[in-house]
């Protein structure tokens, strides 16, 4: 039995989706910013008649179920099939996380006069949900922003267009998926959902800071951020960061806040105690990475990115095999690919409360000393690292060579 933030008033409860603060009947509710950046609901005692509606509303309550499932296609996953997919365009493919799953279902929503909503950056490199409905605006949508999206006014304007009948796509972490239900409250033909299998969302302010420090460290301005930038193969996970007249690629280990994220001291504190970290998904489709794809299915991975597809309702499976020319795929089990969220969420360091009073107190730079092993000594080591791996490399190239000649 899970209860409501609105009953516990715990962090954990609270995933943020403001499906209870668009639900109230006298909007005594507004969605207000943590010190972690996080978004709650707060209610104006003044206001309030309660009525309790939006405990009944919340996506993370027991009680709030009965409203998700009247929204979504299915209940049941009872014919659920999983795939390795490879987007055909290798463009396309590039500028997305995994497999490039994501545009070839986002491009036949548009050409079908749909609409697309999913995560993009704005002009500072913040995150948002937005809603595209033409082709060319497909990559402002693509690649994983490791950021906790703002939903912003998003399921008012999706209701209006589901109410208009138009086909609507709607793309992001499972919780936003439930919150988006339950706010729906009922079932629209023309609504699609695909969630994400989810690792957990870090904090807005603490991105944003690491931007500012970025910034402060280069001496110049930020122009774009690519989580998960494919440059040395998708098996390598790197963040690019591109200025004006610098650029700044480094591996997750090397790069402050992906460390932080990874190891997980900046999630929401939902994440930790994610409802939807289990096999059971609510949307019609879900898109992963294909990890551990160089074991399990060897001859499809080419280090370029290959999403792991499930479709989770019929509805999701009928739209698979309408789009299946757009990319390669394979059958898959389930067990195929590496996915811890599938089955627990992600654990919470014991010290998270100690780095969020040190980031207050001290600053994001000591956090990045103490937390993230941000020093010049484990610089130094990468850099010689680095370095072994090109010469290894280089020798290898040389030795193939040698043999070439040889043979001549
Ligand atoms: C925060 C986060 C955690 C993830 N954790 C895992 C994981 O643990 N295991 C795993 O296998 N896969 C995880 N993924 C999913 C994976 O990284 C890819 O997004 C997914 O495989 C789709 O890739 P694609 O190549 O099909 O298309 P892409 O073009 O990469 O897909 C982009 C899609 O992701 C959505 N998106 C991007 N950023 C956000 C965001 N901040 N909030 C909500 N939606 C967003 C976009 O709306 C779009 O629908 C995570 C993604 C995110 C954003
Ligand atoms: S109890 Fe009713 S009136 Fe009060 S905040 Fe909740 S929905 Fe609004
Ligand atoms: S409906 Fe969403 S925002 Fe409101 S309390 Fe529940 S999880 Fe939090
Ligand atoms: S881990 Fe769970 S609670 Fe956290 S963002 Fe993902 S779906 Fe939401």
């Amino acid at each position: 039995m899970y209860k409501s933030y609105l009953e516990t008033y715990s962090k954990s409860d609270c995933c943020g989706c403001s499906a209870c603060s668009l639900a109230c009947p006298v909007s005594a509710i507004t969605m207000a910013e943590d010190s972690e950046g996080f978004l709650y609901p707060r209610v104006n005692n003044d206001k309030c008649i309660n009525c309790s509606i939006c405990i009944k509303k919340c996506c993370l309550s027991s009680s709030g179920l009965r409203f998700r499932e009247a929204g979504a296609s299915e209940t049941q996953n009872n014919n659920s099939n999983c795939y390795a997919v490879k987007n055909n365009d290798e463009k396309l493919r590039r500028l997305s996380s995994s497999g490039g799953f994501f545009p070839a279902l986002a491009k036949y929503i548009i050409l079908e006069n749909g609409f697309v909503a999913g995560a993009a950056y704005d002009d500072k490199s913040m995150v948002h949900h937005i809603i595209i409905s033409s082709i060319e605006e497909i990559p402002l949508l693509q690649g994983s922003k490791y950021v906790a999206s703002r939903l912003d006014n998003i399921y008012e304007r999706i209701k209006s267009l589901l109410e208009e009948k138009r086909l609507v796509l709607f793309t992001g972490t499972p919780c936003q998926i439930a919150g988006l239900l339950n706010y729906l409250g009922k079932k629209y033909e023309s609504l699609i959902t695909a969630d994400l299998i989810c690792h957990g969302t870090p904090s807005p302010v603490i991105y944003h800071d690491y931007l500012r420090f970025i910034e402060n460290k280069y001496h110049d301005k930020i122009k774009s951020v690519t989580f998960r930038d494919k440059v040395n193969g998708w098996h390598t996970e790197n963040i690019t960061i591109s200025m004006n007249s610098n650029k700044y690629t480094y591996t997750w280990e090397r790069d402050p806040f992906y460390t932080l994220f990874f190891k997980n001291y900046i999630l929401r504190p939902s994440c930790y105690q994610c409802r939807f970290a289990r096999h059971e998904r609510i949307s019609d489709i879900t898109m992963a990475d294909f990890w551990g794809i160089e074991k399990s299915k060897p001859h499809f991975d080419d280090n370029k990115g290959t999403s792991l597809v499930i479709t989770n309702t019929q509805k999701g499976q009928e739209l698979f095999d309408k789009i299946k020319a757009a990319f390669v795929f394979d059958n898959a089990a389930i067990n195929d690919s590496k996915q811890p969220m599938l089955k627990h969420p992600a654990v919470m360091p014991k010290n998270r409360p100690d780095f969020f009073k040190s980031y207050v107190n001290k600053g994001l730079v000591f956090c990045l000393k103490k937390y993230a092993d941000y020093n010049l000594r484990a610089e130094i080591k990468y850099r010689i690292k680095k370095g072994i791996k090109k010469i290894l490399n280089l020798l290898r190239n040389i030795k193939t060579i040698c043999r070439g000649i040889k043979k001549i």
